[in-house]
């Protein structure tokens, strides 16, 4: 687990800042009291520590010198302050820290929290800077990397593209307008071609203090804008606020792809992913496979031992799928149904789901106050029919027909209601 140095002499505080840390990040939060028991601290394994969160105002250490021996360990610092001033905002932007933080109320600390948890992420988050001039864009690298993200430098747009197509993963980039070649709108626009406003977020820069360049720059697909000789605080509110935002989005998006309870992939995911794969081997002629797999009698289960076993027990073979099946696209079709696709012939499919069969049946779910078992009936095709629904409803034919004959079995099915084949011992045998 990554950590956290508090250096606060005022050991109340210091709690504050510990719990706010804990809570909010994460991470564990090691406290230390002075100047000379955070060297001590930091000595021994600096590499711990994601960040630190520092008093300016210690008594072996009144005016911030503890600040340089952090650095010097390659640990981002936020500074925490008790008053504020021009004076000391230049010395702290001086020292090359990631922000400064006036002590007013708990929300001081509840920010620091949060900016530890941006630096953690930011130390697997890849920056573009695109930028002509050679010094401005070392400057620009230089603040990017106090914030600890990977940076990556080009020099044109046409370099820039090169340097995505190399990196799709990058989450960043931070375009100047006034560049040789191609401009920094003409380089936006490139980039909304191949990438959308919810994975990549873009900032443009000019120098030029003109609102008509701001506009055009958000129209041409930037998302945020700053003027040159902004403010290095200016840079990280922006730089947070769009990476919070592209967070917020990946989130909102996860969990409408996924089902609460199991965390596989949702219905609504299915018809969307599972239509692409489907028209891929329509078009390729690739293997495609569909399996629906229902729990045998699972309102028993529910009425036996109660509707939190009955969810227990989803878990518990969502959990097994998720391991079994750890390269296929697994979705809980809703209730006690779940669908497998896979990109594999239905001989391979048939023989691993009724090895999952027989696993799961033989498996004990142990709800602490109770222990039971399920089975599953499951019914496979690979036949695609005219589009994704059809083969669905030919799997769904299939398990109707593994229902009927007994439960707990495989059946597979080339049609929806005829020439019904049962996978036994690896060999077809006709049902009808
Ligand atoms: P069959 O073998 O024919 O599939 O019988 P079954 O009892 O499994 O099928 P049926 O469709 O009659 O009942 C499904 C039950 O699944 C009824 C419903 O209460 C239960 N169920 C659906 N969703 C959930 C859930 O999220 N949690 C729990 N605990 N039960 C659920
Ligand atoms: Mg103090
Ligand atoms: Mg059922
Ligand atoms: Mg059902």
């Amino acid at each position: 687990m990554p950590h956290v140095l508090i250096v606060e002499d005022n050991r109340s505080l210091a709690l504050v800042a510990k719990s706010f840390v804990e809570r909010f990040s994460e991470f564990k939060a090691i406290v230390s009291t002075s100047r000379e028991e955070t060297k001590s601290i930091i000595k021994v394994n600096p590499l711990q520590f994601t960040a630190a969160i520092v008093d300016l105002n210690l008594p072996d250490a009144p005016n911030g010198e503890v600040i340089p021996d952090v650095l010097a360990a390659n640990i981002p610092v936020i500074v925490m302050t008790g008053s504020y001033g021009e004076e000391i905002r230049q010395k702290m932007t001086g020292y090359g820290i990631v922000d400064y933080i006036v002590k007013q109320d708990k929300g001081a600390y509840k920010y620091a929290s949060e900016l530890v948890r941006r630096i953690h992420k930011n130390r697997s988050t890849k920056v573009l800077v695109v930028e002509d001039s050679k010094s401005e864009a070392s400057a620009m690298q230089y603040l990017m990397e106090i914030q600890r993200f990977n940076v990556f430098v080009a020099y044109s747009g046409e370099q820039a593209i090169q340097l995505l197509q190399n990196h799709p993963d990058i989450r960043l980039v931070i375009t100047d307008y006034n560049m040789p070649g191609m401009d920094g709108f003409e380089f936006s626009h490139r980039i909304r071609e191949i990438y959308d406003k919810d994975r990549l977020a873009i900032i443009g820069l000019s120098g030029y203090e003109k609102s008509r360049i701001t506009s055009r720059f958000l129209k041409s697909g930037a998302n945020d804008y700053l003027t040159k000789g902004f403010a290095y605080e200016e840079l990280l509110c922006r730089v947070n606020l769009n990476m919070e935002l592209l967070d917020y989005i990946e989130t909102f998006q996860e969990a409408a792809h996924h089902d609460f309870l199991t965390n596989l992939f949702n219905r609504r995911y299915f018809f969307e992913k599972g239509k692409a794969l489907y028209e891929e081997a329509k078009q390729s002629g690739n293997d495609l496979c569909i399996a629906i797999l229902d729990i045998d009698f699972f309102k028993k289960v529910n009425d036996t031992y109660g509707h939190e076993a009955g969810d227990f027990a989803l878990k518990h073979l969502a959990q097994m799928l998720s391991e079994t099946f750890s390269n296929e696209m697994l979705i809980r079709l809703g209730g006690e149904e779940f669908c497998i696709l896979f990109q594999k012939n239905a001989e391979q499919a048939s023989q691993s789901l009724d090895e999952f069969r027989i696993k799961i049946s033989k498996s004990t779910i142990d709800t602490y106050k109770t222990k039971f078992s399920i089975t599953l009936s499951i019914g496979l095709t690979d036949a695609l029919g005219e589009n994704i629904d059809e083969m669905l409803s030919i799997a769904d034919f299939a398990l109707y027909q593994a229902k009927e004959n007994g439960r707990n079995c495989l059946i597979y099915s080339e049609k929806r209601e005829e020439d019904l084949v049962e996978f036994k011992h690896n060999s077809r045998v006709s049902v009808r």
